[in-house]
Order: C-alpha cells, then sequence, then structure tokens
C-alpha cells in the first residue's frame, strides 16, 4: 500500500513535467504500429519469395509453389504461412513460410497436409512439430521490433540479390 501511493505521487509530480516536453516530442512523428507492421510484413515476404525462386527455379522471376510444385511467375506467388496465425512467433518465421501460389494460400487455406509434407521434407522429420510449437509462442512486437524486422529483411534480400548476381556472372 505505501509503495502504491508513493508511485502515485511520483508520477503525479512527472505529470506536469512531462505536460511540456511531450509537446516538443510531439513534433517527430512516430509511424503508426500497423503503418511499420505491414513495411516489415512487405521486407519478409519480399525476402521469402526470392529466396525461394532463386531456390527452386534459379532465377528471380519465376519460383515453384511449395504446396502445388507448379511454377508461378514471382508476382503471383505469396508468402504462405504453414500454420496460419498473424499474431504469435510464426509471423516472421523463416522456415514457417514459404512461397506459394495464391490458389493454395487463398482458396485452399494454405494446403495444410501438402505443407507438412514439404516442411518434412525440407527440414527433416519433426520439423512440422518444432514449427507448431513455435506458433504458441505468442509474441507482442513493439514499433522497434517491428523496424528491426525490416530493416533485417531488407539486408537479407540484398544479400540474396548480390550472391545471384556473383553466380551469374561467374
Ligand atoms: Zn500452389
Amino acid at each position: 500500500m505505501i509503495k502504491q501511493g508513493c508511485d502515485a505521487l511520483q508520477s503525479k509530480s512527472r505529470l506536469s513535467k512531462d505536460k511540456s516536453s511531450s509537446k516538443t516530442l510531439c513534433k517527430v512523428k512516430q509511424p503508426k504500429k500497423t503503418t511499420v507492421k505491414k513495411r516489415a510484413w512487405d521486407a519478409f515476404s519480399k525476402f521469402i519469395r526470392t529466396r525461394d525462386c532463386l531456390k527452386t527455379t534459379g532465377t528471380l522471376e519465376r519460383g515453384i509453389c511449395i504446396t502445388c510444385h507448379q511454377e508461378f511467375a514471382f508476382r503471383e506467388l505469396q508468402a504462405g504461412h504453414f500454420i496460419p496465425g498473424r499474431h504469435n512467433a510464426n509471423l516472421f518465421s523463416e522456415k514457417g513460410v514459404h512461397a506459394q501460389c495464391s490458389a493454395c494460400n487463398k482458396w485452399g487455406l494454405g494446403k495444410p497436409l501438402e505443407y507438412r509434407r514439404a516442411i518434412v521434407s525440407l527440414y527433416g522429420e519433426g520439423y512440422d512439430e518444432v514449427l507448431e510449437k513455435e506458433s504458441k509462442e505468442i509474441k507482442k512486437y513493439s514499433v522497434q521490433d517491428l523496424t528491426e524486422i525490416c530493416e533485417k529483411y531488407k539486408m537479407k534480400l540484398k544479400e540474396l540479390l548480390n550472391e545471384s548476381i556473383s553466380k551469374n556472372n561467374n
């Protein structure tokens, strides 16, 4: 009880100070969390699709869908989750997300059986369960986290593109 009272007093005295400083801070507009999240997702999705196009066809223009094994143009591919749910630790999971055509991702609802088979053949027996566990971890992303994720995948995309250029030149 005593502690509570003390905290309340402290925050009261802070309040009057913060009022003046927050006015000046407000001039630098913080981006909205939804905006940052979208940017992070766009960077991650581009990285995933580029990675999988290079891996499956060796080109940047076309890639093979993880669940129907058909070839599609880069723009027709989406970054599809093995386990749906955009709120937990699996949102930005490199092994839990792959290039997938929209027919499989949206209308096939991710094709879970085919996806599970693909995960096991890519990463080994039991990896489907590792990803299942990951998808149950609740992860709250802060604006800072999302900004870092965005930068990380922009960098990783650059690295992929540089690798593919040097491969083509050799
Ligand atoms: Zn497909």
